[in-house]
């Protein structure tokens, strides 16, 4: 017997609401984008474009925790200069197979 599919109630987007999310999605394609992470137990919690500012309180799925963040205190990530100095060099910047698994 095959499993029952679940459906879930969803309304129609609204012609206005899909113009402003068509906007938004094209005014963010040359923003940067920045991971926003749990403090305690480290999962993504969202994600950020470099025009984001002031406060937003944000669940954590994991560990269930709503957490307050100024968005001006969590502007650093941890190893992004060492990616932003090969971006300007213009090395390659993706991920790169190790050679070791070979
Ligand atoms: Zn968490």
């Amino acid at each position: 017997m095959q499993a029952e599919v679940r459906t879930y109630k969803m309304k129609p987007v609204s012609p206005r609401v899909q113009e402003k999310l068509d906007k938004s999605y094209e005014e963010s394609l040359g923003l940067a984008e920045r991971e926003l992470r749990c403090p305690n137990c480290g999962r993504l919690v969202c994600v950020l474009f470099s025009d984001a500012g002031g406060h937003i309180r944000l669940l954590c799925k994991n560990c269930k925790t709503y957490s307050t963040y100024n968005l001006g205190y969590f502007r650093r990530q941890k190893g992004f200069g060492r990616h932003k100095e090969r971006m300007l060099r213009g090395e390659d910047c993706s991920r790169q197979r190790r050679s070791s698994y070979r």
